[in-house]
């Protein structure tokens, strides 16, 4: 059973106020809160297990690179891979897809080539494509979304051409909530030899992923979303592209012999892990995940469904709420505009003073707010541990804006 109560009470931060009110956290899209066991592990990590890895002989180095290379075993039977050697370590997706763009894609790119994406990227998985076509001319071809506020794998798939070199994509909409068939857009991509990269940063907090059945090339997850913490996060690359990339970061731990005049490298994935990393945030995130397993992935996504259905049924009453996204996929992460243009920035200060955390503005996907017509939203994303009681807030306090602003 799904004990919401005891779930709550894993996670100290929900038991505060803000603004004299209970805290209403809806800011999952942006980061989620973190559970006590997370709070312990890092506390212990610095208070009792602190000391680099992967460098000393002595008993503590020993102990903190094992806790920190054993999250690699973590973050591999998470995703459903076998080989827990192509999981990369990196600071989060951002990282994690620049290394792609990087250690990858420049050195097999040229002018004309194309890298496909859809509207509904956050800026992490396009300004590194940006970075390809500013300095190689590299062509980046985007794919709108449907009639249905969807990303058709269909179109996605029309879009390649013999120059077709990458589709870079995401597994779920972080403004819309959108969740984009990306198994399908793997297995067309392949058939006809394209690598696909996923921006899994969404998509693995609400549903269970299983990699080895996906089958994408890259495939990108940030930890501070996965009520792990800041700084810890990971890419799975699959075997044979790590063998096509060249190192991105030099420094300590990616070498295996350094001279004056040559230099050779670490095996993968330490190959593309430079100097020290984020020990404690890794420890950190590999109890986050083994928290997420233990609820049961498919038990939590189950929830969010069920608070997705009622925030929709109550946010579909209010008629001068415009609702961004609409399709059936979507999971419970919604966007809206008020009528009468209040701007998203003066309805979330509004929400906030009812204790109500929201976030406002572009949500680091301008391409998208351009096709919805809009500078900005307003997002509300649930998590795990949030309520219906709490979409009942949401709304009493969205009814105090169109009071408001009306
Ligand atoms: N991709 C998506 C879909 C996101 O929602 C985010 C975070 O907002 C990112 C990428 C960036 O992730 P990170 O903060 O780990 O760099």
């Amino acid at each position: 059973m799904y004990d919401i109560e005891k779930i709550r009470a894993d996670f100290p931060i929900l038991s505060r106020e803000v603004n004299g009110k209970p805290l209403v956290y809806l800011d999952n899209g942006a980061s989620a809160q973190k559970p006590q066991v997370v709070i312990d592990a890092v506390t212990r990590g610095y208070a009792e297990e602190y000391a680099n890895v992967h460098r000393g002989l002595h008993y503590l180095s020993n102990l903190a690179t094992e806790k920190y290379e054993g999250v690699r075993g973590t973050i591999a039977r998470f995703l459903g891979v076998k080989d827990e050697n192509e999981i990369v370590f990196t600071s989060g997706t951002t990282e994690a897809i620049n290394l792609v763009s990087y250690a990858w894609a420049a050195p097999r790119m040229g002018p004309g080539d194309e890298i496909i994406l859809s509207a509904a990227e956050h800026h992490a998985n396009i300004i590194p494509w940006h970075f390809l076509r500013e300095r190689l001319g590299v062509k980046l071809v985007w794919v709108d979304l449907d009639a249905n506020d969807e990303i058709d794998p269909e179109a996605v798939l029309s879009a390649i051409t013999p120059k077709t070199k990458l589709i870079a994509v995401t597994h779920m909409s972080n403004v819309l909530g959108t969740v984009v068939d990306v198994k399908t857009i793997v297995a067309g991509a392949h058939e006809q030899g394209v690598p696909v990269l996923v921006d899994g940063s969404q998509a693995t907090v609400h549903m269970p992923v299983n990699l080895d059945e996906l089958g994408a090339d890259f495939y990108a997850i940030t930890g501070h979303k996965l009520y792990g913490p800041s700084g810890s996060g990971a890419i799975h690359i699959r075997k044979d592209r790590l063998a096509e990339m060249q190192p991105f970061l030099g420094g300590g731990d990616m070498i295996r012999d350094v001279g004056r005049e040559e230099v050779t490298y670490a095996d993968a994935p330490m190959k593309f892990e430079a100097g020290t990393p984020g020990i404690v945030q890794q420890i950190g995130l590999g109890v986050a995940l083994e928290y997420l397993m233990e609820l049961g992935m498919e038990n939590v996504a189950a929830h969010e469904r069920r608070l997705r259905d009622y925030a929709r049924t109550k946010l579909d009453g209010l008629n001068w709420l415009n609702i961004q996204g609409n399709s059936a996929t979507k999971g419970a992460i919604f966007s809206f505009t008020l009528e009468g243009a209040a701007h998203p920035h003066d309805i979330s200060t509004v929400l906030d003073k009812r204790g109500v955390a929201v976030r406002a503005g572009h949500h680091c996907a301008q391409p998208l707010m351009d096709v919805l017509g809009v500078s900005a939203t307003c997002r509300a994303s649930f998590g795990l541990y949030n309520t219906q009681a709490e979409v009942d807030t949401l709304v009493d306090a969205l009814e105090l804006c169109h009071e408001l602003f009306a």
